[in-house]
């Protein structure tokens, strides 16, 4: 068989296919594990291991964390500026955050959002 290798900060290592599992938390991602859904592909250097993994990311490994107050965000579930004001947003909120999860948006900000349902995707 052959191994595929990578070079990652100037070194060169054997990529490691993890199959089905995630890359970040070694979880099983395969059909019938609850994970399937919402895997992505992904791949990963362990600086632990020093392993470059190939494979899947599961949704909690994807989860992102509010700029706001720091709490992880669901999949899906982050707001934006272009969810709020839609594709002429800027880049970032007037505070300068740009992924925030639901508690964390303005009265002013949920109130656009409530006047503009199809922003929100
Ligand atoms: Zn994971
Ligand atoms: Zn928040």
């Amino acid at each position: 068989m052959m191994s595929k290798t990578v070079i990652y900060a100037g070194e060169k290592y054997a990529v490691v296919d993890v199959g089905s599992r995630c890359v970040y938390c070694n979880e099983d991602t395969a059909f019938g594990s609850g994970r399937f859904v919402n895997r992505v592909g992904a791949d990963h250097f362990d600086e632990e291991t020093k392993e470059y993994r190939d494979g899947y990311s599961c949704a909690d490994c994807m989860s992102m964390e509010c700029d706001r107050c720091d709490k992880c965000i669901p999949l899906d579930e982050d707001i934006t500026p272009y969810c709020v004001y839609g594709d002429d947003a800027l880049d970032e909120f007037s505070d300068g955050a740009y992924r925030v999860c639901h508690d964390c948006l303005t009265a002013e900000e949920t109130k656009i959002l409530k006047e503009n349902p199809e922003n929100d995707f």
